[in-house]
């Protein structure tokens, strides 16, 4: 579904991705794991473009996202991303989060697209809070409401950076219960985590960051039992 080939991507004189390659086929749950400043989240703001990248191909199926004529929009749509941060808009009720996309990029009718909300918001555990605000819900609630605008698009796979990491320890499971769930549902998704647990269980394959490229890739089991390089081992080692 998604390849990459020798992708870079330089900052000024700072190098943070040197040559990434990487594949990810339909259905596959993939964490990236690896150190804070390792290029973790640049990886995912170029694949859907937020960065543009120095040098490299990217293709989503046959796309090749990065050629000029490339449908920017269209390939944003196809590959939803989830902050650490929510970044819910503020000025709107939870139900409005999760229709404007729809109804604005994806020319759906309100009630199309309030009926659909209405059932991602229950699959989520938020029916009751469909006229709430963003800040009269806690975090886990936010991120949740987050994952569920982000499905309201229908995307063909979705990059989550660090979707926990701003959490109370007490809302972190329900969060990572709504990724469970779809991972069971055979979504492709690509997250960046330190919950190495979750990563362990939930995902197909571990790509271990560090110096510019993917330094390491395996199976959970590979990855965190196994690790071949000094690198990964080190920071596996000092992850546990
Ligand atoms: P990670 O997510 O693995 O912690 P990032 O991708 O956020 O790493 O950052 C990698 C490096 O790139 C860091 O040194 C960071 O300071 C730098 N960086 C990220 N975004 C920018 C930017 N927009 N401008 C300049 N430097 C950046
Ligand atoms: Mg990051």
């Amino acid at each position: 579904m998604i390849k990459v080939e020798h992708l870079s991507k330089k900052f000024g004189e700072l190098t943070v991705l040197s040559d990434v390659n990487a594949e990810i086929k339909k259905g596959e749950v993939i964490s990236i794991i690896g150190p804070s400043g390792t290029g973790k989240s640049t990886f995912l703001r170029c694949l859907n473009l937020l960065e543009v990248p120095s040098g490299g191909n990217i293709f989503i199926g046959d796309t090749d996202i990065l050629h000029q004529s490339a449908d920017v929009p269209k390939i944003r749509q196809k590959m939803g991303m989830v902050f650490q941060s929510f970044n819910l808009f503020a000025h709107l009720t939870v139900l409005e989060n999760l229709t404007i996309g729809p109804i604005k990029l994806l020319g759906w009718s309100k009630e199309q697209a309030e009926k659909k909300a209405i059932g991602l918001l229950k699959m989520v555990g938020l029916g009751e809070k469909i006229d709430s605000f963003p800040d009269e819900l806690s975090g886990g609630q936010k991120q949740r409401v987050a994952i569920a605008r982000c499905l309201a698009m229908e995307p063909e796979i979705i990059l989550f950076d660090e979707p926990t990491s701003a959490l109370d320890p007490t809302m972190v499971s329900e969060v990572l219960a709504v990724i469970r769930r779809l991972a069971k549902e055979g979504m492709t998704m690509a997250i960046v985590t330190h919950e190495m647990d979750f990563a362990r269980d939930v995902s197909n394959r571990v790509f271990y960051m560090d110096e510019g490229i993917i330094y390491e890739e395996g199976t959970p089991r590979q990855i965190f039992d196994f690790p071949q390089k000094e690198k990964t081992r080190a920071f596996i080692h000092r992850i546990r």
